[in-house]
């Protein structure tokens, strides 16, 4: 049983900024000892909802992003927050191929590459209000046996 342990960070919506995001998040993660591709799986879904954020929820304006990560035991959960212009349909947008933005090359892949590297993705979105995009991986599956035998 490792316990659980918090962080959150809060920065500008500069394009800048994701990959600072995209460390800071793979930085609380070693503590679980995750593998490389564990970490990758994570850097990517926060890339994808960092990205959003700054793209269509503030269309590149300036405004704050913040991020909350929490471990409990082996449960890694990371939320991503803006206050920017919110999502309409939240079920359309997660939709593979789905995009609003079809003229700025975007594939309307996030949410989908987001569902495929964590075990769950919660989206909750107003118009108007903003977009939290909570993302849920378990780190060691399939290593239980591993685990047990270094202790
Ligand atoms: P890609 O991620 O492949 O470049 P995309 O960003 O359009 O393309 P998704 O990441 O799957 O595709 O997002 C789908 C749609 O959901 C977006 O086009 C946008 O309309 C909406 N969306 C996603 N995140 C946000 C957000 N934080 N705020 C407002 N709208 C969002
Ligand atoms: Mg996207």
């Amino acid at each position: 049983m490792k316990g659980t342990n918090e962080m959150k960070i809060i920065f500008e919506s500069r394009s800048e900024n994701e990959g600072f995001a995209r460390v800071s998040v793979a930085a609380f993660l070693t503590q679980l000892n995750p593998t490389l591709e564990e970490v990758a799986d994570v850097k990517t879904a926060v890339s994808e909802a960092v990205t959003n954020s700054i793209i269509h929820g503030y269309e590149n304006e300036i405004h704050n992003i913040e991020i909350r990560c929490r471990v409990n035991d082996r449960l890694f959960v990371v939320e991503v927050k803006d206050t920017g212009k919110g999502i309409e349909d939240v079920e359309a947008a997660r939709t593979p191929l789905f995009t609003t933005k079809p003229d700025l090359e975007r594939a309307g892949m996030g949410f989908a590459f987001m569902e495929a590297f964590m075990d769950r993705v919660i989206v909750e979105s107003k118009p108007k209000e903003g977009t939290l995009v909570r993302m849920e991986k378990t780190i060691g599956k399939g290593r239980e046996l591993w685990t047990t035998q270094s202790l």
